[in-house]
């Protein structure tokens, strides 16, 4: 077993003596290995989520989530799964059909439980909405995910991160940052849930509008490969009804099992690139944990003043 995999075990429960799991839980197929780069196996996965549930239960709770699941491993077939399948999954909760009456029920996951029957059912990955239950008309977050397209190289992408910061501020607008676990970077703005979708899409993308029309040596606004070349698109459609990004401390589906973690902004210079995090490498990263994030909570905003620096009507639609 990788050390990273077998301490991430014992290191969340104490005792290893069901490798680290509640003796409940079954896992069927313990050995097979879902990535060759790391060489790790499927039990090894639903363990590290088990020891990483503290930290990424409370980015799930309340939210719809949306599961990336790969039963034979990386090199198998992907199924990406947002709506409840014909089996319950212990632990995994049906959310009301009115939230989005034309499909079956949207699921979501707050418990160790629900964690770890997706895991056995092969979850690799976890992508969550920007809204709760709570609240499911209007999103308590927005989301910029950055995407470096070809010729970007590293430094320019932490750069391009930097410079959205930046023009947030100027905004008023709070924000905090994880690696994606894969080439770009996600910066969070945490929201007071108060206009809805539509609004809060057409105002995530007047700002990326205005980056890029302020900055068009850096951004692009527009998606497609070829108006990315030596630049970064910014996508703001994750901020639509039912779009959703992958949450922090999620495992990635790509060779070497990268992690999404949450960084403090001071920590964006030193980070070597986006997918520095895996699970063979996560290991200390765990103490730090939730950590820079903690005022995540206490920094929610409206975003009404920072749509009036803009001359940003919320009215005015997509
Ligand atoms: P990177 O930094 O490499 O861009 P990322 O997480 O931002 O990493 P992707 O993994 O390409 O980028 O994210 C894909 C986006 O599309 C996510 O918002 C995810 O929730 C969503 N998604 C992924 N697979 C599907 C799918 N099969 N159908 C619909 N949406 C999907
Ligand atoms: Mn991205």
């Amino acid at each position: 077993m990788p050390a990273t995999a077998r301490t991430l075990g014992k290191d969340a429960t104490g005792a290893s003596q069901h490798n680290g799991l509640p003796a409940s839980l079954r896992v069927t197929h313990p050995e097979r290995v879902i990535d060759k780069q790391s060489g790790i196996t499927k039990l090894q996965l639903v363990q590290c989520y088990a020891a990483m549930a503290p930290l990424l239960l409370p980015h799930l709770k309340d939210r719809p989530v949306a599961l990336v699941r790969a039963p034979d491993g990386l090199d198998g077939e992907r199924f990406f799964q947002k709506h409840a399948g014909p089996a319950a999954l212990a632990g995994v909760t049906r959310l009301p059909r009115e939230i989005d009456p034309s499909h079956p029920p949207l699921l979501k996951i707050d418990s160790l439980q629900g964690l770890l029957s997706a895991a056995q059912m092969n979850t690799i990955e976890l992508h969550t909405w920007n809204g709760t239950d709570r609240a499911i008309g209007t999103p308590d977050r927005m989301i910029f995910d950055l995407d470096p397209g070809e010729n970007v190289d590293w430094p320019r992408t932490r750069e391009g991160t930097r410079l959205v910061r930046a023009f947030l501020q100027d905004l008023g607008l709070p924000a905090v940052l994880k690696t994606s676990g894969g080439k770009g970077m996600h910066i969070v703005v945490p929201l007071r849930p108060q206009y809805d979708w539509e609004t809060v899409k057409a105002f995530s993308r007047a700002i990326v509008l205005r980056l890029a029309q302020a900055l068009p040596g850096h951004f692009v606004a527009r998606s497609g490969p070829k108006n990315r070349i030596g630049r970064i698109f910014i996508d703001y459609l994750r901020n639509g009804f039912g779009a959703t990004t992958v949450a922090a401390w999620s495992v990635r589906a790509r060779p070497g099992l990268p992690v999404s973690v949450p960084i403090a902004w001071d920590e964006l210079d030193g980070l070597p690139g986006s997918a520095h995090w895996t699970l063979l490498t996560l290991g200390d990263r765990l103490a730090t944990g939730n950590t820079p994030w903690a005022h995540y909570d206490s920094s929610r905003i409206s975003l009404t003043d920072a749509m009036r620096r803009l001359d940003f009507r919320p009215d005015q639609g997509a």
